[in-house]
């Protein structure tokens, strides 16, 4: 069989190292390739019950993956069957964003940031000019090579695989980073969705952690509307056809300058543009690497000069033991009216990040603002995570189930 041939190869080509990391498929693992001598990340993804073969369209989608070479995208060298896992073969990184993001020994000055985002806009504007969507853009997931060069990271994987079952199971899809239209339940999304996820890295690059930190879908759209105000009908006529809208209390949009006290107007002028909640309105990953933040002093820093961490990784917060996911109490319903409350958004409170820096580790409150002390909603998610560090919210197995039903792209039992 084809399968038997193949899974030689990773005995014979890729030499097995230490284990880099586990993440949303699977364990990763570092291995150098024997044919070229270069050191490579090998992602075994779990097929869970499917334990013959892998399906077809997969397969077919991961070759359309080989195919997307560009300097800011992670290259897919090789993706074999072995063991009934897919191995899929990148090009080794050192770090990525999340780790520049949150060690405290790292200046970022306003170069730096320029820098991040447009290697960030570049690698999106290619997939979408090619008709590829993200859909799972998070700094994590923003890799940086020894050379300082980011490369986004599991591009298209979530729309081929969604994502197994996770420990902290909950209603999301990287939720501090999902657009309103899918807290909204659209059924139709286009790369407005990766441009928004991207504005919440621009956000996190300035503030130095996450922006929107949303407890449940609807405490996410609380968490926006608080910051960014509550969008009027006007501005986002579609807005009320949502499958899952539910009107939010208004809220007017607090000067977004308050938000970000040290950036630039035309950091600001961007941010907004990538904010924008009408997604057709959205500007445009490519229109954003025309904006003039791009070409006003300072200039963004040569990848080679941009400040990276040690390169021994860090564990994560995944490698920690925690409590279950949280519960959901009571799921929402569109008559009911949401309060946003200024109070339960705490994005830009310098005090919290004082906080954090003696936590030593931005990323471990995180999970403190979990609603607990929010103005209760009428419909509430407890998000307990106990006093380990949470884990960022990740794609649950309803969302799944949600997508590939969404997309036709189930693994299929081999006859
Ligand atoms: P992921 O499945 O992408 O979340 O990755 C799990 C772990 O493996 C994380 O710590 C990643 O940083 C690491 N990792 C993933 N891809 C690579 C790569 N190409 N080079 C080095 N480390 C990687």
């Amino acid at each position: 069989m084809a399968e038997l041939d193949l899974s030689k190869k990773v005995a014979d080509r890729y030499l097995k190292r230490e284990v880099l990391g586990e993440g949303t498929y699977g364990v990763v693992y570092k291995a150098i390739d024997t044919e070229t001598g270069q050191t490579v990340a090998i992602k075994k993804i779990r097929l869970g019950k499917q334990k013959e073969g892998v399906n077809f369209t997969a397969l077919r989608e991961i070759k359309l993956l080989k195919e997307l070479k560009y300097p800011y995208i992670i290259e897919l060298i090789d993706a074999f069957p072995h063991k009934g896992n897919l191995h899929l073969v990148f090009e080794f990184m050192e770090t990525d964003l999340e780790a520049v993001i949150r060690d405290r020994n790292i200046f970022l000055s306003p170069g730096d940031i320029k820098s991040f985002l447009q290697m960030t806009l570049k690698g999106l504007a290619f997939c979408h000019k090619k008709w590829v969507l993200h859909r799972d853009m998070k700094p994590n997931n923003l890799l940086i090579g020894s050379d300082g060069q980011l490369k986004l990271a599991d591009f298209g994987l979530a729309r081929i695989f969604g994502s197994p079952d996770r420990r902290f199971t909950h209603q999301v899809f990287a939720r501090w980073y999902r657009a309103p239209e899918l807290l909204f339940g659209t059924k139709q999304y286009g790369s407005g969705v990766d441009v928004w996820a991207a504005a919440c890295i621009f956000a996190e690059l300035l503030l130095r952690r996450p922006f929107l930190q949303g407890s449940s879908d609807i405490d996410q759209l609380g968490k926006i509307f608080a910051a960014l105000g509550t969008p009027s009908p006007s501005q986002w006529p579609d807005m009320v056809y949502l499958p899952d809208y539910v009107e939010y209390q208004y809220v007017p949009a607090p000067p977004l300058r308050s938000l970000f006290p040290v950036a630039s107007d035309d950091a600001l002028d961007l941010l907004s543009k990538m904010f924008t909640y009408d997604p057709k309105v959205r500007i445009s990953a490519q229109q954003a690497l025309e904006h003039r933040y791009f070409t006003s002093a300072p200039l963004p820093t040569d990848p080679d000069k941009l400040p990276r961490p040690a390169p021994k990784r860090e564990p994560k917060a995944s490698d920690f033991d925690s409590h279950e996911g949280p519960t959901v109490l009571s799921p929402p319903r569109k008559s009911r009216r949401v309060m946003p409350g200024r109070d339960g958004f705490e994005g830009n409170s310098l005090q919290r990040d004082k906080v954090e820096d003696n936590v030593g580790n931005s990323r471990q409150s995180a999970g403190d603002n979990t609603g607990k002390n929010d103005p209760a909603p009428m419909s509430l998610d407890f998000s307990v995570f106990g006093l380990k560090p949470p884990n960022r919210p990740t794609i649950n197995s309803a969302d799944r189930s949600h997508l590939k039903r969404k997309l036709d792209l189930e693994f299929q039992q081999p006859e």
